[in-house]
């Protein structure tokens, strides 16, 4: 199989070339065409993901190709942007059909579930490393971004958070989990939900939004440097799954502060803001206030010592 069968047989869809709303050409050409919606603005991101840096050798090739997509499309959900379409740039060690089957498997039926169309990339051969970029779109001003957040702002979070965080350790040996356990939190961290419908929902009432990659204490800090503002969050108010919540308190805390990969959307609102209903749990964890930094405290309000960091590939 070539390289130019191969991304026919996997990737190109010939029903929905040029088909799709908004796509005048797809795969196939030198370029995508699209279609900009009057009035809207482009918003645009790129993640690789990088065989034992992000995932490992051994995962379900579907699980790996929805992921691929999830976490690009949480970064659109997190400024509220509606997809449009992405690139997929791929280096595969071989051109194994059974694998290449199950990813394209897994990455389209995400596309289609969230009506992304893949229109177009670049396959060579290499060791494993997939990068995707996501095209969406915002009304023009409508974008939600990292500098809004005011004082006396809430600090909402969608879903649970920490699940991803303790399949690893179970990868890892530290923890042991089997069963439903094992499946709940392992499906957290190979099968993330892009809050899509959610951050299209907040344009308009969150004032900041971000979403959750590297750890909450890294991410939301990233709100409080953009919007110059400090907070305090009530970690015991941070939703956990009952898989976690049997955990030790330390490893909890570990989970739900310094976790990666829970692709949660974080964001302010101010008090008394009429948050949307799209199915999705939403929790008050915190509050925006003028002193810089972020302050940890539990349910009690007295301060939490936890000397986590988020994740940081370059940090010591
Ligand atoms: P060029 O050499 O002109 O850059 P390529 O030969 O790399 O084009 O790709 C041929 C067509 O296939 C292009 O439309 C490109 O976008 C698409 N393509 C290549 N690899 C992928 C892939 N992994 N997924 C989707 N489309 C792809
Ligand atoms: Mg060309």
């Amino acid at each position: 199989m070539g390289e130019f069968d191969l991304i026919r047989r996997f990737f190109q869809r010939p029903a929905a070339d040029g088909a799709e709303a908004g796509v005048d050409v797809g795969i196939g050409d030198d370029c995508a065409v699209l279609v900009p919606t009057p009035g809207a603005r482009w918003l645009v991101s790129s993640d690789m993901l990088v065989e034992g840096r992000h995932f490992l050798s051994t995962v379900d090739p579907a699980r790996l190709g929805h992921k691929a997509l999830a976490v690009n499309l949480s970064d659109l959900a997190a400024c509220g942007a509606t997809p449009r379409g992405f690139t997929l740039a791929l280096a595969l060690p071989r051109a194994d059909e059974a694998w290449l089957a199950g990813f394209s498997r897994g990455l389209l039926a995400l596309a289609d579930a969230s009506g992304c169309p893949l229109i177009g990339g670049d396959t060579t051969q290499g060791p494993l490393n997939l990068c995707v970029t996501v095209f969406g779109e915002a009304p023009a001003g409508q974008a939600l971004l990292r500098r809004g957040a005011r004082v006396g702002d809430e600090i909402w979070v969608s879903g649970k958070l920490g699940d991803a965080r303790l399949a690893l350790e179970v990868f890892r040996g530290t923890v042991a989990l089997d069963g439903l356990g094992l499946e709940t939190v392992r499906a957290a961290m190979e099968c993330p939900a892009p809050r899509l419908a959610l951050g299209q929902a907040l344009r308009g009432i969150a004032t900041a939004a971000i979403d959750l990659s590297d750890g909450l204490l890294g991410d939301l800090g990233h709100i409080l440097a953009a919007s110059g503002v400090g907070a305090r969050l009530d970690v015991d108010a941070l939703p956990r799954s009952a898989v976690l919540a049997a955990q030790s308190p330390a490893l909890q805390r570990e989970c739900l502060l310094a976790g990666g990969d829970d692709y949660e959307l974080v964001f302010t609102a101010p008090p008394g803001a009429v948050l949307p209903d799209v199915g999705v749990r939403l929790t008050r964890i915190g509050v925006i206030e003028a002193q810089p930094g972020l302050r940890v405290v539990d349910g009690r309000g007295a301060a939490v010592e936890h000397g986590l960091r988020s994740f940081d590939h370059f940090s010591a």
